[in-house]
């Protein structure tokens, strides 16, 4: 195995020494701030009183509203002459959260994310762009500083601008880039509108996240950039990127346990689930001294994966997002993920690279509307045929969702687009409209 650094490559029983030692000194670290000092207080919790990882279960959690409660900064647990930077979640309402680090908390973050980009192959000699947008949100210094760390040549080109995007990748003859899912589907056919293919670029390595995407659209991206695409998955209250990466074996993503504990409880009881039972992954922070978190509930679904991975790094690996709890949709009584409509669209030729959800309520009954972009070549005039693929995609959605959702398909690149994390889902149903 090659390795970035020596944590990367230790055992099973030295990933769980270390982190019980890490976990001890996050907590005495944690009770430092005034948040945690309370929390702890008030749920008769000694931090001190944890000595291996089965007390785990013991510690209080700590929510997206207590991070809202402790704004602007009730959770730092050094002074705040300390901390370097700050960053905030993407969360477009309410009271935004905010996460500080100190110098020491960004070095780290900055080797972690440069041994994701090592494991996926990418090495100093290569030229790296970062399409993600920069500013408060995590996904552009936290790449940023993780590319330079690994040496790579560092084009921080920020979100949009899809024109000078493609000028910027063709000119400096990029070979890695971190792009966002929903983003990459949609320049692509600004490749095709300039008539470039960007399989005739020397690109080769996509690092792809920050939002769900299903296997069948990481297969699309990879189909139509001629590369190879590895899932991101991080958060802001983690850091951000650099929490749990893919390897080149391209199946579920390691979690850094030198640097995280992870969890995956009941998200309606809080408890364990069973080995490899889909639920809501629980993380804290076991280095951070400016400001830790303990044992966040993300609201992000997924599973631990079984076995050792094949590449040999003992790091326990995630499952693909499958979306968050509070994003699950009840239509008719049925739970529906909005992944479960992007698996079925995605793996159909005929649909292009975008699709909105819109959620209307006919009266007492709610309904589910899937507006699908349609490739070019199959959106023809011939009304008989387009009535026909639209029954089909509404056959193929109604196996695997259970009700059968209204469809209505539009022309490439008519569904709105956003600069950030795709929005997909519309729900009218409030409104009555
Ligand atoms: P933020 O802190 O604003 O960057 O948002 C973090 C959230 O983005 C996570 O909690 C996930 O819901 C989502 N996210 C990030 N990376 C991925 C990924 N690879 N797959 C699915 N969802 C992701
Ligand atoms: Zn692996």
């Amino acid at each position: 195995m090659d390795c970035y650094d020596a944590a990367e490559a230790l055992s099973r029983p030295e990933i769980a020494q270390l982190q019980i030692g890490r976990l001890r000194r996050s907590l005495a670290q944690a009770a430092k701030s005034p948040f945690y000092a309370r929390r702890f207080a008030e749920a008769g919790f000694d931090p001190e009183s944890v000595h291996s990882l089965d007390d785990v279960g013991r510690i209080p959690f700590t929510t997206k509203q207590d991070l809202r409660d402790s704004y602007p900064d009730g959770m730092l647990a050094l002074p705040h002459s300390e901390m370097v930077r700050m960053h905030a979640s993407s969360g477009t309402t309410g009271t935004p959260t905010v996460i500080y680090h100190t110098q020491k908390d960004l070095d780290w973050w900055a080797s972690l994310m440069a041994r994701c980009m090592y494991m996926v192959g990418l090495r100093r000699t290569d030229v790296f762009q970062n399409m993600s947008g920069y500013g408060l949100f995590t996904g552009g210094l936290g790449i940023h500083y993780g590319a330079e760390k690994l040496g790579c040549l560092t084009i921080p080109a920020g979100a949009g601008n899809s024109h000078r995007q493609i000028k910027l990748l063709t000119d400096f003859k990029v070979t890695g880039i971190h792009i966002i899912p929903s983003y990459a589907l949609y320049l692509h056919s600004i490749f095709a509108e300039i008539g470039l293919d960007p399989r005739d670029l020397p690109l080769r390595i996509a690092l792809v996240g920050a939002e769900p995407y299903t296997e069948e659209a990481r297969g699309r991206l990879q189909e139509l950039y001629g590369i190879k695409a590895y899932n991101s998955y991080g958060l802001s209250e983690m850091n951000g990127p650099g929490v749990a990466f893919e390897c080149q074996e391209q199946n579920g993503m390691h979690v850094w346990e030198d640097a995280y504990l992870a969890e995956i409880v009941d998200p309606a009881t809080g408890e364990p689930v069973a080995e490899g039972e889909l639920g809501e992954l629980v993380m804290t922070t076991l280095g951070r001294e400016g400001m830790p978190v303990i044992r966040y509930r993300t609201r992000d679904m997924t599973r631990f994966l079984p076995g050792q991975c094949p590449c040999g790094r003992a790091h326990r690996r995630i499952d693909r997002l499958h979306g968050r709890c509070d994003d699950m949709l009840i239509i008719k009584g049925v739970n529906i993920f909005p992944m479960q409509i992007e698996r079925v669209l995605m793996a159909m030729p005929e649909v292009g690279q975008d699709y909105q959800i819109v959620l209307e309520r006919d009266g007492y009954i709610d309904n589910i509307r899937v507006r699908v972009e349609i490739r070019d070549e199959f959106f023809v005039e011939d009304m008989r045929q387009l009535g026909a693929l639209q029954k089909r995609i509404a056959a193929r959605l109604r196996d695997e969702i259970l009700v059968t959702p209204k469809v209505e398909l539009v022309e490439r690149n008519s569904l709105p687009k956003t600069e950030g994390k795709a929005s997909r889902v519309v729900d009218k149903r409030e409104s009555g409209a």
